[in-house]
């Protein structure tokens, strides 16, 4: 029988990954505290909207536990945020056996390496996904936008792991790349400037055409970075992928706006902070970079959210 699946954070893509895994496979979602497991334990189910329009979720019953169970875990879908992931990780990790793969779910750059760093024996499968989620309140998701989950190692490229077979009966729309690491390249560019700049001017991706000129200076100096970081192939032809995906996204607000909306701690470490940490090292020039990344720290901390 296939080992099950777990899922740690009941967050806005734990949720989903649970609900859509658990028709198929079997599911455990590991929740925060006894609190949360006690709330979820009223329904024992995660309700599933399928768009934004949806009238009826369908629902789904999961098997949900705590970090403390004993069984093994074998297949791990971390889907906390970047900032919460090391600590999540560690939280399970006397469940670990030398089978066991993460799949992480995180945006941005850095909380990767932590966690590679703290388990240099584990398989780490690293996403950029454009799957889109939020919750309209806990246990119940409204599945936003149906994307594209970009899959690989995250280290030394191995064979495809077979789990992906499971992924496909699921109906996970994914691929499987052996560079992952220019994709969450890329992906850190674009997020650097769209996330970065929204959040400053409080304004929708496609209002970024009246701060025009500072996207393509962040984008300038991002290629500056990329190159140093010997990433040239997330470098190339940046400016146009950063504009394609301003038109594709117009009408959107970028996740750390809507953090800053919401009073809720930002990614920002893990994007324009980590451009900016890294080009220090590299010893890399990055006026740009560095003049948003103060203007968006002075934001952050005036709203009274946490800078980290
Ligand atoms: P989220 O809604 O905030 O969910 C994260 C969940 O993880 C929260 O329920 C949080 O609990 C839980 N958590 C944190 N630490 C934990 C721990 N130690 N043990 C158990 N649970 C823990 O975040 P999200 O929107 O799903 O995003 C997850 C990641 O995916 C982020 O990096 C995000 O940028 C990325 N992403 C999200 C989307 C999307 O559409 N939502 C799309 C693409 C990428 P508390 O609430 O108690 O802290």
């Amino acid at each position: 029988m296939n080992a099950p699946w777990h899922i740690l954070g009941a967050g806005s893509l734990g949720c989903l990954w649970a609900a859509r895994l658990q028709q198929h496979l079997d599911t455990r979602l590991i929740l925060r505290n006894k609190a949360q497991l006690k709330a979820f334990q009223k329904h024992a189910s995660i309700q599933l909207f399928d768009s934004p329009l949806a009238v009826e979720p369908s629902v789904h019953q999961v098997k949900a536990e705590l970090a403390s169970a004993k069984d093994t875990i074998t297949k791990l879908v971390l889907c906390t945020k970047a900032y919460d992931a090391l600590d999540a990780v560690k939280s399970v990790a006397h469940r670990f056996t030398d089978k066991t793969q993460i799949v992480l779910l995180q945006n941005g750059v850095g909380s990767q390496q932590a966690i590679q760093q703290a388990f240099p024996h584990i398989r780490l499968i690293a996403c950029a996904t454009t799957e889109g989620a939020y919750l309209k309140e806990p246990f119940c998701v409204i599945w936003a936008g149906h994307g594209v989950t970009r899959l690989g190692d995250f280290g030394e490229p191995k064979a495809q792991p077979q789990w992906l077979d499971e992924w496909k009966s699921a109906g996970f729309n994914y691929d499987w790349t052996d560079d992952i690491e220019t994709t969450l390249w890329r992906k850190l560019g674009v997020n650097c400037i769209i996330n970065s700049l929204t959040a400053l001017h409080e304004c929708s991706n496609g209002e970024l055409t009246r701060p025009q000129n500072m996207v393509n200076l962040l984008a300038y100096d991002l290629q500056d970075l990329m190159i140093a970081a010997k990433q040239p192939k997330a470098a190339a032809d940046l400016h146009a992928l950063v504009w394609q995906v301003i038109e594709d996204t117009s009408r959107n607000q970028s996740s750390m706006l809507q953090d800053i909306k919401r009073g809720r701690r930002t990614e920002m470490q893990y994007m324009i902070g980590y451009a900016y940490e890294k080009a220090k090292q590299l010893d890399v020039e990055m006026p740009a970079v560095r003049k948003i990344y103060q203007q968006l720290c002075e934001k952050i901390d005036s709203l009274g959210l946490p800078v980290n």
